[in-house]
C-alpha cells in the first residue's frame, strides 16, 4: 500500500526535539543550579478540589445502575452544552442556539479536524508566527504545497510582529480560509473589537472562513478586548469558533473542549449549492466520534457552578501573577516584550541583536532558564522568544531574580 504522502513527507517536530536535544546536552556538563523550565505550554496548577470531587463522583455513579452511561451524545449532553451557552455567550449578549456548540475532547482536536470541511484546493492563510497545529493539518491534507525548510509554498504566512503592532495584514482576495488565535500563542497578544472587526468584512466581503481559536480567552482581564469572535457584529455568517476547558480550568489532562458553529456559516459546493457547516460537522461527528466521556462532562459543567469559577479564577490569578513578576524583572532589564497581559506568554525580543536560537543557548548557559525560540512558531518569529507564566511561583520569582543578575545594567 502507499502511504499518505504529505503525512510522510512532514518536516518532524523540530522546535521541541531541539529543545530537548539541546537541555539534554547541557545538562550532561552541568552540575550547577536546576534548570527552570519556562517553555512549557501547559497548565501546572492542580485541578480545584470542587471540580475534582464533582469529576469524581460522576465516575462513581457510573457504578451503579442508576447513574450509568452507555455513549454520550456524539455533540455532548445538552446540561454541559446549556451552561457554556448561558455563561459564555447569552449572559455576554451573544445569541446562539445549543445545536450550535459541540463539545469534543481537545481544541487541538477541532482546529486540526475543522479543515476536513474544506475543499482539498482551500487556499489557507494564517498568522506569522502561529500555534503550529492550523497549519500541519492543512499540511497533511495535502493543501500547503510544498515546504522549503521554512515555509510552505501554498499557504499565505501574515507577518505579526512589533513593526505591524502585532495586527496581522489581512489576506489577500484568493484566500478561502484565514485562522486566527486570540489571546495568542505564541506572542500572548489579543486584539480589540474594532481591529478583529476588518477580519470578519474581509472574510464577508471574500466569501471566505475564519477559524477562531479562543483557548485562552479565560486571561483576559479587560471588558473592552474580544472573548469571542461572536462580540463582532457579522461574524456569525462567516466565523467557527474553537474553546477549550484546558487553560480556562486546568483540563490539559482531563480532556474537554467546544467549537461553536453557527448555522449561519455557509460554504459553497461542486453543486454551486450552499452548504451549512454546522451540518456538515454534525454528519463528521456521527461518523467519526462517539463522544466525550461522562464524568469529563460532568467536571466542565462544575466550572459553571460559583465555587468552580472562583477557583479557577484563582489559578488564572497565580499564572498572571507570575507573568507579572516576569515582566517585571524584564523591565528592570530593559528587555522589549509584548502580550503577558491577557494571556499566559510574554513574546520577547531577544535583547543584544541574539536570534531566537542564539537567546536560547545563552539563557540556558548564564541562567539555566529554558524558554521556546520564536523562530519554532514561522519564520517571523525569528528574533523573538516565547517564556510561560505557566509554573510554580517559586520558579517564576527565581527565573526573574537570574534575569535581573544577567542582563541589568549597574
Ligand atoms: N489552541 C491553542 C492556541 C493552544 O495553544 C493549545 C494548547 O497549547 C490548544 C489549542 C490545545 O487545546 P486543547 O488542550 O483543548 O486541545
Amino acid at each position: 500500500m502507499f502511504v499518505n504522502p504529505h503525512i510522510a513527507g512532514l518536516p518532524g517536530s523540530y522546535l521541541f526535539q531541539e529543545i530537548d536535544s539541546r537541555v539534554e546536552a547541557f545538562l550532561k556538563t552541568h552540575k550547577g543550579r536546576p534548570v527552570l523550565r519556562l517553555g512549557i505550554g501547559d497548565v501546572t496548577r492542580p485541578l480545584p478540589k470542587f471540580i475534582a470531587e464533582k469529576f469524581a463522583q460522576a465516575a462513581l455513579n457510573m457504578a451503579t445502575q442508576e447513574g450509568f452511561k452507555g455513549y454520550p451524545p456524539g455533540r455532548g449532553y445538552p446540561f454541559l452544552i446549556k451552561k457554556i451557552l448561558k455563561n459564555d455567550y447569552l449572559d455576554r449578549g451573544i445569541a446562539l442556539d445549543e445545536d450550535e456548540i459541540f463539545i469534543s475532547d481537545g481544541a487541538k482536536t477541532d482546529a486540526a479536524a475543522i479543515q476536513e470541511l474544506f475543499s482539498s484546493s482551500a487556499r489557507i492563510a494564517f498568522t506569522d508566527p502561529v500555534y503550529p497545529v492550523y497549519v500541519d493539518s492543512n499540511a497533511m491534507a495535502g493543501r500547503l504545497g510544498e515546504y522549503d525548510g521554512k515555509r510552505w509554498a501554498g499557504a499565505q504566512y501574515l507577518p505579526t510582529t512589533e513593526e505591524n503592532g502585532f495586527i496581522p495584514p489581512l489576506p489577500s482576495k484568493n484566500v478561502d480560509v484565514l485562522y486566527l488565535c486570540y489571546p495568542n500563542n505564541p506572542t500572548g497578544t489579543v486584539l480589540t473589537k474594532e481591529q478583529l472587526k476588518k477580519y470578519v468584512d474581509w472574510a464577508k466581503e471574500n466569501d471566505a472562513l475564519i477559524v477562531f481559536d479562543a483557548a485562552y480567552k479565560a486571561f483576559i482581564s479587560d471588558d473592552n478586548i474580544p472573548r469571542s469572535i461572536y462580540e463582532v457584529e457579522g461574524a456569525k455568517d462567516v466565523a467557527i469558533e474553537c474553546c477549550s476547558f484546558s487553560k480556562t480550568a486546568g483540563f490539559t489532562g482531563v480532556r474537554c473542549a467546544y467549537t461553536v458553529i453557527p448555522k449561519s456559516v455557509l460554504g459553497l459546493g461542486k453543486d454551486k449549492q450552499k452548504h451549512s457547516l454546522n451540518k456538515m460537522w454534525a454528519r463528521r461527528i456521527g461518523s467519526k466520534s462517539n463522544g466525550v466521556s461522562y464524568p469529563v462532562q460532568v467536571a466542565a459543567a462544575a466550572v459553571y457552578e460559583d465555587e468552580g469559577k472562583r477557583a479557577i479564577e484563582e489559578n488564572i490569578a497565580y499564572y498572571m501573577e507570575n507573568a507579572n513578576i516576569l515582566k517585571a524583572a524584564l523591565n528592570d532589564c530593559n528587555i522589549k516584550y509584548f502580550g503577558g497581559e491577557h494571556a499566559p506568554y510574554i513574546w520577547l525580543k531577544a535583547p543584544n541583536q541574539f536570534d531566537s536560537w542564539g537567546f536560547f543557548d545563552y539563557l540556558l548557559n548564564t541562567c539555566q532558564i529554558v524558554g521556546t525560540p520564536g523562530v519554532g512558531f514561522g519564520p517571523s518569529g525569528e528574533n523573538y522568544f516565547r517564556l510561560t507564566a505557566f509554573g510554580e511561583r517559586k520558579n517564576a520569582e527565581e527565573a526573574a531574580k537570574r534575569i535581573r543578575d544577567t542582563f541589568k545594567e549597574a
